[in-house]
């Protein structure tokens, strides 16, 4: 399970110092932890409820079905506050979607105008904004009308929305209605004309809209029509009738197609206000280029966002594509970012590929806030934010507040990205040099481990898989890792079960390397696969042994100051010296664990030959290579060769409790052209 800072003490591989970046732009470097800090809620134009009184001042009461609904989930155990966040379906927020962005950051602070209490039963949560004691604070995502959650998810809808409104004279009068006229031509620049209605004879929302008016389809072919006739007659649409009519666009503008723009021109001091249409040509664009700097492939409309995650190896002195992480683009739709007007927002989750790239194909102006979250079916990767030097988190006062930041996936923040950088938002983890504690740290170490998950999984199609959403915490200080696997044990207490991990793993000084960190990610994920095939009552025997060898809990100090223990480190000598009860658990478990960190993480034959003993005790580091192996060997009576990696791995079954056991599973898969006296003199060797 544990594994000492120094696993292979022989370490002689030349690691490379970090490597210049590359012209890469880097949108992340700032050391330290951000906070997301709100401002007041937005008025939003798109609201049904804004909509409909929009459209009943100037025509008549339309229906309008909403597309798009801002929800809040009432979270009630830590439990369910962490399967919310990896629910493929969702994408979370911390805090409201309807409340304008000050700044964008990496953490929200819950305790924002709230007090922390105590329920009887000892547990903490918050009160005020949170939500009510115990509970952990509430969750926010945006979704569409029709979405169901799954589960059983407690919610309410905060605000409904429709984005699919064409109608622009209702349009209009929203937000003129809401204060945000300011912003009506950047939003109109992001409609397409010839699907623009007016009047209000004219469908509210386009009839492919599930529940939708009645109305006629009126959106003809590109162009629109070219009769002479009214615009926009009702085609048995709604009947409202009466009440002054919104600006009908002029035929002669119907032409107007992109890349020009129909721009309102709006004159508030008439009652109703007047308007007037304009077509607008902006000077062509250069072309766009097929292939973005990431290589990413692109789309073609200029309005689409394109980009890619990206992070250093300075083992290979190379740029690695990040795979597989959830990427979140927040629209804001407008320019205005410094004049302190709220924007509506609208947000979009993708993935990137395995060359690390994504794109979102819809109609975005103005700026993008972009945040990538380290989660994928195969891992998620957390932050031990109790164990991160304090002066990294200005903000916070009180671990407790730290705690939500704990239980869920890393969400690192981009940055906001003006129009000119649609097509090319690179974002780009340099390695953290020294810095213990720094966002560089953690966003550095959890795409890498991210990448590595992969790169095990690739590597070992033959041996039993590790558990989905493999749990991965990353402690900044330290150097070992732990495979507790979930909460085998931590059961009593609800927060700790929560917030143990499958996997631990210390991403500081001596593993700031790609090969040293990865060397640490293989070991513990061959633990996980071991896990997977002996169970929980084999696992609890290992880690309590391994728990019972560790005589000296690992201290922490809180921001506070106040002094702990790290309860997901192990320190002094996890691995024993052999004479333990039950050493043999130890002996096998960390056995293939250091054999597979040395094949997956590139060891040379050579060392990997050397190998025999871990520090030279009782767990038999060498006994699978020499099983494999048809090297002539000077110390080890080694006439065995021909075990494969899956035999050898698929012999570790639940009554494989030491390496006499293990002798007995694995012997009948003795391959032809060896003998069984060699056989039992080699596993006697590695017998101590
Ligand atoms: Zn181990």
């Amino acid at each position: 399970m544990s594994c000492s800072q120094d696993d292979f003490s022989l370490d002689s591989v030349n690691e490379p110092n970090n490597t210049e970046r590359t012209t890469l732009r880097s949108s992340t470097v700032s050391g330290q932890f951000q906070e997301v800090i709100l401002g007041d809620e937005i008025d939003n134009p798109f609201d049904v409820e804004n909509l409909t009184n929009a459209a009943a001042n100037i025509c008549s009461t339309f229906p309008i079905p909403p597309t798009d609904k801002l929800i809040r989930f009432t979270i009630s155990s830590y439990q369910e506050y962490v399967d919310i966040h990896l629910d493929p379906t969702l994408t979370v927020f911390s805090y409201p979607l309807n409340r304008e962005i000050i700044q964008m950051g990496d953490y929200y602070n819950h305790m924002s105008g709230g007090t922390l209490t105590v329920d009887a039963a000892g547990g903490t949560g918050y009160a005020g904004e949170g939500g009510a004691s115990p509970s952990p604070p509430y969750l926010y995502s945006l979704v569409s009308a029709d979405k169901v959650i799954s589960g059983s998810y407690q919610y309410s809808v905060l605000e409904e929305y429709n984005y699919d409104i064409t109608n622009v004279s209702i349009i209009a009068e929203s937000f003129i209605q809401t204060s945000n006229t300011v912003l009506l031509n950047e939003y109109l620049r992001t409609m397409d004309p010839g699907t623009m209605t007016t009047g209000c004879g004219d469908p509210v929302v386009p009839p492919t809209v599930t529940g939708g008016p009645t109305g006629g389809p009126s959106g003809g072919p590109t162009g629109g029509p070219t009769g002479s006739g009214p615009s926009g007659s009702p085609t048995g649409g709604p009947t409202g009738t009466g009440g002054p009519e919104g600006p009908p666009i002029p035929d002669g503008k119907k032409d107007c197609l992109s890349p020009c723009y129909l721009v309102l021109t709006l004159d508030e001091s008439t009652a109703p206000a007047t308007f007037n249409w304009e077509c607008f040509c902006p000077p062509p664009p250069p072309p766009p280029p097929v292939i973005n700097d990431c290589g990413c492939p692109e789309f073609s409309n200029p309005r689409s966002v394109a980009g890619c995650v990206n992070v250093e190896n300075n083992s290979t002195s190379g740029i690695d594509p990040v795979q597989d992480v959830r990427v979140t683009v927040i629209d804001s739709w407008t320019t205005h970012w410094l004049t302190g007007i709220p924007r509506p927002k609208r947000v979009f989750t993708t993935t990137t590929d395995d060359n690390g790239c994504w794109r979102i194909d819809e109609n975005f102006g103005g700026n993008v806030w972009v945040s990538v979250e380290f989660v994928n079916p195969d891992s998620y990767e957390r932050l031990n934010v109790l164990d991160v030097d304090p002066g990294m988190w200005p903000s916070f006062n009180s671990p407790v507040q730290m705690i939500h930041e704990f239980l869920k996936p890393v969400t690192a923040f981009s940055g906001r990205f003006e129009e000119a950088e649609f097509k090319d938002i690179n974002t780009f983890y340099p390695n953290w040099g020294t810095d213990v504690g720094t966002d560089l740290q953690r966003n550095w170490a959890a795409a890498t481990i991210n990448n590595q998950v992969k790169e095990f999984l690739a590597a070992t199609p033959d041996i039993t898989s590790p558990p989905a959403y493999l749990n991965i915490l990353m402690q900044p200080p330290r150097g070992d890792g732990a495979a507790l696997m979930s909460d085998l044990i931590y059961d009593g207490d609800p927060l700790l079960r929560a917030a143990s991990p499958d996997l631990v793993l210390g991403i500081g000084l001596n593993r700031r390397t790609n090969f040293r960190l990865g060397l640490l990610t293989f070991h513990e994920l061959t633990h996980a696969c071991h896990y997977m095939q002996v169970g929980e009552n084999w696992w609890k025997v290992l880690i309590e042994q391994e728990i019972a060898n560790s005589n000296t809990p690992v201290p922490i100090t809180f921001p506070t100051g106040v002094t702990g223990t790290n309860l997901f480190s192990f320190q002094d000598n996890p691995h024993g010296i052999g004479d333990e009860p039950n050493a043999g658990f130890v002996a096998v478990a960390e056995s293939i664990a250091n054999h597979l960190e040395g094949e997956i993480g590139g060891r040379s034959a050579a060392f990997m030959e050397r190998i025999q003993f871990e520090d030279n005790l009782y767990i038999p580091d060498g006994l699978y290579w020499d099983l494999n192996d048809a090297m002539v060997d000077a110390t080890v009576p080694d006439n065995i060769s021909g075990f494969t990696r899956a035999q050898m791995f698929n012999s570790l079954v639940p009554n494989v409790t030491s390496i006499p056991t293990y002798r007995d599973q694995l012997q009948p898969d003795l391959p032809p052209g060896n003998n069984l006296a060699d056989y039992n003199t080699l596993l006697n060797f590695y017998t101590r």
